[in-house]
This record gives C-alpha cells, structure tokens and sequence, in this order.
C-alpha cells in the first residue's frame, strides 16, 4: 500500500503521459504515488472560467494560475516566465493543473510516419531513434483507443487495426476546400481524439466549435480524464505539489523526491522507481537544479545532454478569403490536413512539413479588421458577415532537425518559491528556412486554386510555436549523445525513467503527443516487466 510518503512508483507530473503510466502501473496492484505542481480543478469550473473570460481567443485564460508553481502567460502582457536567450523566441505554453496541457489543445493524434524513425539513415539528416515504427505500432494502437481516435486511413501510417473511431462528419468547410485543392492536394480528415458517438461514457461531438481551449462537454478527450482514471484506479494523488529536487543514493539509484507544497513546507518521498512525466522544458529544469557533488551538472545529465536539442514546429501561416461561402466555425475547429509533404526524398534537402487547414470561427479576428478599417452601423455587420464566411486560415508543421545548441537551462530568475525559471536558446536553420519557402509555394498555389483575395503571409523569417516541444530528453543507444535508453530510463540512474515528449529525438510533421502516450505506455510495461523478474 502507498502511504504519502512513499511507494513503490512515484510519477512527477499529472499530465497525460504520467497519467496513463501510472494507471497502466496501478491497474497491476503496484502502489503509485502522483506529484502534481499545479491545483485540480473540474470541467464545469473551466467552462465557467471560459465564458466570463474577457480573452476569448487566449487558450490560457480558463486555465488557473500561480505563482507558485507558475507557466508561461502571454495576455494581457507576457508574464516572462520562460527567459528567452536565443535569435527567435520560444513561445512555449503549457498548463500546470492536474490532467496538464492537453485540457487545451485540439486533440490531434497523430503516428508519425515509419521513416520519421530513421531519418538519419534514410536522408542523412536529425537522428535515427532507437526504435523502429514497428516497435509502436502496438502501443500507437493502445493509445488511440484510450482515446478514441478516428482519422483518414491513407495517413501514411500503416495501421494493424482500424481507427477505434469513426470520423466526425466533414464540415461545410473540409467538403469545399477538400474538393477544390483536388487532385493537385489531397485534404485528409485529421487523426483526432473526439468523440463522433457515445465513447468510454462521454458524449459524441456537437459541433459547435470550442475545441480549444476546452471542450464544454468532454468530446474531446484531453489529460484531465486521464489523470481522473489514474486516481480511479488506485493511484494516490498529491496535487500542489512541487517537485524540486531528486535525491540520489551512494549507487547513483535514485532515493527520493523532495517537493515543495504551496506553504514551501518540504517534503521527502521515496520509491522504488521514479518516472519524470513533468514535460519537455519542466523535467529538464527539474534534472539540472538536482545537483549534488557526484552529479555537479545534474541528475541524469553526465554527459551534458539533459535540455538539449531543443525541438517544435516552427510555424508559418497564411490566411485568405475564399471565393465562395466557406462557412469556418461550423464543426471541430481541426478538421482536416494536407500531409503529402511529410516524406520523401526531399527531405535530405529542406525540412518536411504538413499543412493544417482550421476550420476555427474567423468572427473576432474580421470584427477586429474591420473595426480598424473604420466601417459602422449596417456596412460593418455586412463587412463581418461576409468576410467571416469565406475566411481560410492555414498553417504548417514543418520539422525543426536536433541543434544541440538550442537547449533549455536555469534561467537567473526565481519563482516565488525561490526556484529557477527555465531559459531556453532557440534558433533554426536553413534545413527549416528552405522547408518554410516549399511551404509558402504551396500556400500560394492553394490560394489559386481557391479564386483567393486579401492574401496575408505571415511576417518573413518569423515563426511561431506549435507547441510540440521535444528533444530535451532524447532516448538514443549512446549515451553521449541521449539522456535515456530507449525504454526512456536514465543512462546514468537505473531506477529513473522519463516519459513526455522530451524523449522523441525528432518532431516529425505531426502533433507529438499521441507517440509520447504510446511511449509511456510502453515504458509502463517495462517497468512491470522487470518488477515481475526482480
Ligand atoms: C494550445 C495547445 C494545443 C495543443 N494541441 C495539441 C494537439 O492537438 N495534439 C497534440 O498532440 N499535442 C497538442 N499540444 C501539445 C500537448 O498538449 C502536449 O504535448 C502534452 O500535453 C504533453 O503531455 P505531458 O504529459 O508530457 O505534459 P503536460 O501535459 O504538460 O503535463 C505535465 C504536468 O507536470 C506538472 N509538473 C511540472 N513541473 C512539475 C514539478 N516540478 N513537480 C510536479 N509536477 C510538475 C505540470 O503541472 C503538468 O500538470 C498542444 C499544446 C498547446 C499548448
Ligand atoms: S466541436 Fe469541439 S468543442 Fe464542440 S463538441 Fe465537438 S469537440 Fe467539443
């Protein structure tokens, strides 16, 4: 039995990915105890949060905040709690609550494509992972019904089995654009983690568009649910619970976990095995503020890996007025992609990339162009109704390749409970600014196709995130190159693995967690494996 001061797994980070191990662990009868740094608060309490929100169009603001275990914010001001060091600002966002991030995205699961696996020996660029597709496809499959997902077949992912789910049907928008792009590009219903029937006892989708940031009726599923399932099935939770500091033994094996509850009381937990699932730039600050006289530079970090190669989707976007009636804001607000740039030879030339087409609401943003453009009374109504109906936004995924140099470290700021703030150094090459010009091409001729007016590119050179942050824990075989082995344990520290999307050494084309849940829930089962022959 787990008391609250030990057990025989502690999970850092109530997140999805830590959710869904520490339920696959608690369901075998281990004892598993949840540190989460943020506070728990429900769906109906977010909703309300929502809609007496005065930024409808920031995700973050449902979200609760503090400064004690603080994230980034960027409205009304940004808050800068991320300390920016490099040529392009990394604007990283992510919740700290139980359930984590995903209460606010937009649910798209995708696989990555089996030669994202080894790009390196394919195209000679990034990184070849320590595991083929092969090695997933079990676990890709596993999430997806956690989930619910349904998708397009033709992905370019080979599935054993079908979606769990059958799609939501194509909105207004995904029928025309679909047909119009046709067959110079081909638009593919995305693979996504929302409901179209009843499923796992949440209700089927009803199309009304407020997918990010949240939900109102949870047809979407997100790590809320699974972080309530985790608590379900046994697993002892500690929220406000603020991870600072891991202690090692004189073996190098992990002996506890300090964390600061929100009155900067201390508390020592121990375990048997401990699982870092705190994210991409939380559990690398975690690792390097863990330091002792054995591991001057960091728990897990020998070799100076830890943070590095610091990864997202730069993004670049262009928006238009279609020729005819569209009708955005009617359906999911990510229904549908175009993904036939996501592989091929060219990819040892120019980063590969994938075009997201959303189908959000374009109202607020045309009331605000219009209102700018001075019109009033009737005219501004005509204004809004007509340019609301045929806007199109599109933006892409476009892989970033692993830089070394782009990394998270200690910021010199602290937070109020006197820990350092992440700094992050983040640059791209030309790898990515050769992909974004194929990218621009494509958006040019998309626009063509669609008799588009009043085309707006994004600004040139600048990008922003996607929020698929990786690489600062990247799994490798060598460890002087990688923090973890590919089961996503510490080179340096037998009983301490780490699951997120830290560990991908690569970002693919693709929203990244689905591949981190099927991730975790393969390190769940070699944690289970290796108890069963201890
Ligand atoms: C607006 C937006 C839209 C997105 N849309 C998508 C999408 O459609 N598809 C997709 O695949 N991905 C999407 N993402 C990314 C996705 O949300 C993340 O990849 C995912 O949430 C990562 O899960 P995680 O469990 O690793 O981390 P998180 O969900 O970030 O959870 C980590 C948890 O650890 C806790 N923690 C942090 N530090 C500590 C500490 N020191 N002690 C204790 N606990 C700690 C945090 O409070 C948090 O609850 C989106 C992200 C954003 C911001
Ligand atoms: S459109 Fe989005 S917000 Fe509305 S029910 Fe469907 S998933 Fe939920």
């Amino acid at each position: 039995m787990s008391n609250l001061n030990s057990a025989d797994v502690v999970v850092i980070g109530a997140g999805v990915t830590g959710a869904l191990l520490a339920t696959r662990l608690a369901k075998t009868g281990k004892s598993v105890l949840l540190l989460e740094s943020g506070p728990r608060m429900g769906r109906d309490q977010l909703v309300e949060r929502f809609r007496s929100s005065a930024f409808k169009s920031d995700f973050m603001a449902p979200y609760p905040y503090s400064p004690l275990a603080p994230h980034p914010r960027y409205t009304p001001e940004p808050n800068g709690y991320l300390q920016q060091k490099g040529p392009h600002a990394f604007n990283a966002q992510y919740i700290r609550m139980f359930g984590g991030t995903s209460w606010h995205w937009a649910a798209q699961l995708w696989r990555y494509v089996p030669n994202d696996f080894r790009q390196h020996s394919l195209y000679g660029v990034g990184k070849d992972w320590p595991i083929s597709y092969d090695d997933l496809e079990d676990y890709y499959y596993q999430a997806e019904v956690i989930a619910g997902v349904g998708g397009s077949p033709e992905s370019g992912s080979p599935r054993k089995h079908p979606f769990p789910m059958e799609r939501v049907p194509a909105s207004w928008l995904q029928q025309r654009v679909t047909a119009r792009l046709a067959p110079e590009f081909t638009v593919l219903d995305d693979s996504t983690g929302r409901n179209s029937r009843n499923y796992d006892g949440r209700p089927a989708c009803c199309g009304n568009n407020n997918c990010m940031p949240l939900c109102p009726i949870d047809a979407q599923y997100h790590g809320g649910l699974a972080a309530q399932q985790a608590e379900d099935s046994g697993v002892k939770v500690i929220t406000e619970a603020v991870v600072y500091r891991l202690e090692h033994d004189e073996k190098g094996r992990i002996a506890a976990a300090h964390y600061y509850d929100w009155n900067k009381v201390s508390h020592r937990i121990t375990a048997q095995t401990f699982v870092l699932a705190a994210n991409a730039i939380e559990t690398p600050k975690l690792l390097l503020m863990s330091i002792s006289d054995r591991f001057p530079q960091g728990i897990a970090n020998a070799r100076d890996n830890v943070g590095r190669n610091l990864c997202d989707h730069p993004a670049i976007g262009v928006s238009f007025d279609v020729d005819e009636e569209i009708w955005p804001g009617r359906g999911p607000v990510s229904p549908c992609s175009i993904g036939q740039f996501r592989d091929g030879d060219f990819r040892a030339e120019h980063a590969p990339f994938r075009i997201d087409i959303s189908n959000a609401s374009q109202v607020a943003a045309v009331t605000k162009e219009v209102v700018a453009e001075g019109y009033f009374g009737k005219r501004l109504e005509e204004q809004i109704l007509f340019r609301a109906a045929r806007r199109l936004s599109i933006k892409n995924a476009l892989e970033q390749l692993p830089d070394r140099n782009n990394r998270v470290t200690l910021g010199d700021k602290k937070d109020e409970l006197g820990l350092p703030v992440p700094a992050l150094y983040w640059n791209v090459d030309d790898y990515v600014i050769k992909g974004t010009e194929q990218t621009r091409a494509c958006y040019d001729a998309i626009a063509a196709k669609l008799g588009a007016t009043n085309i707006k590119h994004s600004k040139s050179g600048a990008f922003s995130n996607r929020q698929h942050i990786t690489g600062t824990l990247s799994m490798g075989l060598d460890p002087a190159t990688s923090v973890t082995d590919a089961w996503g344990r510490a080179h340096d520290h037998e009983n301490l693995f780490m699951v997120g999307t830290g560990v991908m050494p690569t970002v693919g084309t693709c929203n990244v967690t689905l591949t981190a849940m099927a991730l975790a829930l393969r390190t769940a089962d070699k944690i289970i494996e290796e108890s069963r022959h201890a």
